[in-house]
């Protein structure tokens, strides 16, 4: 990979790269819709990411090319940026404006990225290409910022420059992710545990449902704001500060103070998936993954019924899974409304998953899904 895109950046700006870097894509494997609640989530980093390679220029501007999308930019060297409608160069814009290059950006600089991750299916490109900018920034001029800064940074990128309120979990996963490791983070203390994740005889596939997403970011938002509702309401009673707080006990004596409906479905899809988090922990760490499947079924479940985040592409393919006998488990990752779903397939199966899953889907959509087998790979770094 890397081999190609040198040629490729000597060809674009007629020098070699003097630093290369990777940053995965992500999937998580339970948790869903409650980073944003202070929640406990459990993702992992796939082999799957984004490549960047750079060296300075003499020209005083910020040269930003991607093999996968049209559209150079050659930007002047400023102490602020805003976001320039949705060209796809706003994220590593982002993440320059963030680290406010005062003075530690004489010259310029030529930059050029590739992504193996399906763009918009919810594996996190965009998390990708954030963490491996501020990575690359940071360690190339000796910014001295910590893993952790970087994360936080990268987030407000998202949050502020993007404008779309996630939480820590995508930053987190694809700049602390290890080799056959999940992250068990707590989005509020942000206390993590890097833990073993031997799925055994099963693979971990990722299913593309290939549907283009229209609606995702309004929802996505109007699922935040849906939650800081229940949160002012039960505020009002009890001392808490984010939803994931609730027990399952406090939320059965309190619930009644949320008279939406809609704001309930929502507040009980929160507080239950935080649950199946700590559960879904447990067996893995005692190797019981077929009680691992089950709560990634329930998880979907969840997701589909209160929270309404998943659709009828991607419950085409947790639907099939039930049926299909060597599956024991699937659930829509990410944010929803299409993307990507996960299934914990039996090895040697792949193949025979992959063709029937598709006459399926195809016949109840109308167009095929994309099927990956990614393995759990590492957290960005220099290559
Ligand atoms: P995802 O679910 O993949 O994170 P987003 O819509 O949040 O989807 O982010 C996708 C955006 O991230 C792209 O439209 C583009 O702006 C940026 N991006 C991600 N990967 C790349 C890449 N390889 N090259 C250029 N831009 C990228
Ligand atoms: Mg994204």
């Amino acid at each position: 990979m890397k081999d190609q895109l040198v040629d490729k950046f000597l060809e674009k700006y007629n020098q070699q790269p003097t630093a290369s870097y990777f940053a995965p894509g992500r999937v998580n494997l339970i948790g869903e819709h409650i980073d944003y609640n202070g929640g406990l989530v459990m993702p992992c980093a796939i082999t799957a990411g984004t490549w960047l390679l750079l060296a300075p220029n003499d020209d005083n501007v910020i040269r930003f090319s991607s093999v996968n999308f049209e559209g150079d930019q050659i930007i002047p060297i400023e102490k602020s940026y805003t976001k320039n409608g949705n060209d796809w160069y706003n994220y590593p814009l982002g993440v320059f404006h963030e680290l406010q290059q005062f003075d530690w950006l004489s010259g310029g600089l030529d930059l050029l990225y590739f992504g193996n991750i399906p763009i918009g299916s919810g594996l996190s490109s965009s998390a990708s290409i954030e963490i491996l900018t501020a990575y690359a920034l940071n360690d190339y001029y000796n910014l001295g910022h910590d893993k952790l800064e970087l994360v936080k940074l990268s987030k407000r990128v998202e949050n502020i420059f993007i404008g779309l309120n996630s939480g820590i979990m995508d930053q987190f996963s694809v700049a602390f992710g290890e080799a056959n490791k999940a992250i068990v983070l707590n989005c509020d203390s942000l206390k993590y545990k890097i833990v073993d994740c031997d799925l055994g005889d099963y693979v971990l596939a990722i299913i593309n449902t290939n549907k283009a997403r229209k609606l995702e970011e309004s929802k996505y938002n109007e699922r935040y704001e849906e939650c800081q509702t229940a949160l002012k309401t039960l505020q009002t009673a009890i001392n808490i500060n984010n939803l994931c707080e609730l027990t399952a006990e406090k939320f059965a004596l309190h619930s009644h103070l949320i008279t939406d409906e809609t704001v309930l479905k929502r507040t009980t899809h929160v507080v239950k998936e935080n649950d199946r988090v700590h559960l879904a922990a447990k067996a893995l760490n005692a190797g019981q993954l077929e009680e691992f499947g089950r709560l990634m079924y329930a998880s979907h479940q969840s997701l589909r019924e209160l929270y309404e985040v998943s659709g009828k592409e991607l419950d085409a393919v947790v639907d099939f899974c039930k049926d299909y006998e060597h599956v024991i488990g699937a659930r829509m990752t990410g944010a929803g409304f299409g993307g990507c779903a996960i299934a914990l397939l039996k090895k040697g199966q792949e193949e025979d998953f992959a063709k029937k899953l598709t006459d399926y889907y195809v016949d109840k959509i109308g167009y095929p899904a994309a099927i990956y087998v990614h393995q759990i790979g590492n957290g960005v770094g220099k290559i």
